[in-house]
């Protein structure tokens, strides 16, 4: 893989840090973070092969799918913090008053999707993973695809809004997913992007612990000048954007502190525990994220926020 910047060409990098896969542990190979001279963004290197990197995911990765009386309580906490993605959409639709589906690039198991259906959007999904669009659409009635954007089975100038959650950080290519989704766009439309900010202040107070790096999965650390830079250039206009999400602010900072707590990763890591120890983890990394509240909070209030959320308008030439 090369290792030139994709947002400005450069080739010249400076090592930020070495670390390994913190959460997962799915690998004990180790990567180097670096940062582009030029425009500062930041990357891993060695970037991973295709192959590599999909043994960086693991299998329960992308969504969960348990019945349990625990998984029910954690679907109404999940749709209860997305509510502000929701907002967050719905108002960028409304106010663009383009009429046309939305479309949610990495859908996952598509309960963002449902959501959105249940205010009477119409919506289409898309994923890498074969099995998360087959739950989106068996379990949560959202149409999804399994394809890339740039090879999804979708008519140019057909979609109202293209959003990507958590997803340009995840790709060898950024801009090829940008300019995909400027084609998708009718004019007018509005692309909706949460990546993790690398301007935060978690990221200069716990360097390589910040989950928002999460390495070998990110390949990218984008701050919001970078997110700026490279929406302009694929031919967006930028109108707003947000600093604090319930579902991954307060969380994030949870896992950075303790990433042997995290739910998911100790799911993922198959971590043997009896059902008073998972309680008990489980109450501990509840308590963790609300103590993370007011800082989280408190940064994204002086906009170094752990994510950034963004509005960008397709600009019609
Ligand atoms: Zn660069």
């Amino acid at each position: 893989m090369s290792s030139h910047c994709p947002a400005c060409d450069s080739v010249e990098f400076q090592l930020l840090f070495t670390a390994s896969d913190r959460l997962y542990h799915t690998t004990s190979k180790k990567f180097q973070v670096v940062e582009c001279k030029r425009c500062r963004m930041l990357q891993l290197t060695p970037q991973p092969t295709p192959s590599e990197l999909e043994t960086y995911y693991p299998k329960n990765y992308w969504y969960t799918l348990e019945t349990s009386a625990a998984s029910r309580l954690e679907e109404i906490y999940r749709r209860l913090v997305l509510r502000d993605h929701v907002r967050f959409v719905e108002r960028a639709v409304r106010e663009s008053a383009v009429s046309g589906p939305v479309l949610d690039v990495g859908c996952g198991g598509g309960l963002f999707l449902r959501m959105l259906q249940d205010r009477g959007f119409r919506v289409m999904g898309l994923d890498f993973s074969h099995e998360a669009a087959h739950v989106a659409w068996s379990l949560n009635h959202a149409p999804a695809t399994c394809a890339t954007l740039e090879a999804a089975p979708f008519p140019p100038l057909s979609c109202a809004a293209v959003t990507m959650f958590h997803v340009l950080e995840h790709l060898y290519d950024p801009r090829t997913y940008l300019q995909a989704a400027h084609e998708l766009l009718r004019p007018g439309g509005r692309l909706i992007v949460q990546v993790p900010n690398a301007a935060c202040w978690q990221f200069r107070l716990l360097g390589a612990s910040w989950n928002g790096v999460d390495v070998p999965r990110h390949l990218y650390g984008f701050r919001p000048e970078d997110l700026d830079r490279m929406l302009d250039s694929c031919g967006f206009e930028m109108l707003r954007r947000k600093y604090f999400s319930w579902r991954d602010n307060p969380a994030g900072l949870a896992t950075s502190l303790a990433p042997s707590l995290d739910p998911m990763a100790r799911r993922i890591r198959r971590s043997k525990e009896g059902p008073s120890t998972r309680l008990v983890k489980d109450l501990l990394y509840g308590a963790l994220v609300l103590a993370a509240l007011p800082f989280t909070a408190l940064e994204a209030a002086c906009r170094a926020g752990s994510t950034i959320m963004i509005e960008a308008r397709k600009k019609t030439a």
